[in-house]
């Protein structure tokens, strides 16, 4: 099995596409994402919780951002507290609402280049669907 080049996961992690074989779409809607990718059949969730990693990547871009814009309206332009700290209270609502879908892309883009001990090869998509079950394999 061969390695996704990071530079190559995350180019399509921005687009919002699989970081394996970048033909299938991460999301279905603005957060709810699709179990498997439709090109090479990857769960995107490898495992319970597996995206509480994303956070990290979330809270990161918002705190250093916020950060920046904070010191940049209040040391640069010179403007109270009063009028800077209303409008940083929204922007860290609405910014790590916005990049949800990114962080969790980007995520899975990092743990797909770092780890991919456990995922299905890109060559052999067939074997990558979820196996069929049967009801009657407990009856002997
Ligand atoms: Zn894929």
């Amino acid at each position: 099995m061969t390695r996704v080049p990071f530079n190559e996961a995350y180019s399509r992690a921005i687009r919002l596409r699989c970081p394996r074989c970048g033909q299938g779409e991460l999301f279905a809607g603005f957060f709810r994402m699709h179990e498997r990718c439709s090109g090479c059949g990857m769960k995107y969730e490898r495992e319970p919780g597996y995206f509480l990693g994303s956070i990290y990547f979330n809270y990161g871009w918002t705190a250093m951002s916020m950060s920046f814009l904070y010191i940049v309206l209040r040391y640069v332009f010179e403007l109270p507290n009063s009028y800077v700290v209303p409008p940083l209270l929204v922007y860290v609502v609405v910014v790590p609402t916005v990049l949800h879908r990114y962080s969790r892309a980007v995520w899975l883009a990092f743990d797909c280049h770092f780890d991919h001990t456990d995922l299905p090869d890109v060559a052999n998509p067939a074997e990558n669907q979820p196996e069929a079950t049967t009801s009657d394999s407990a009856g002997v």
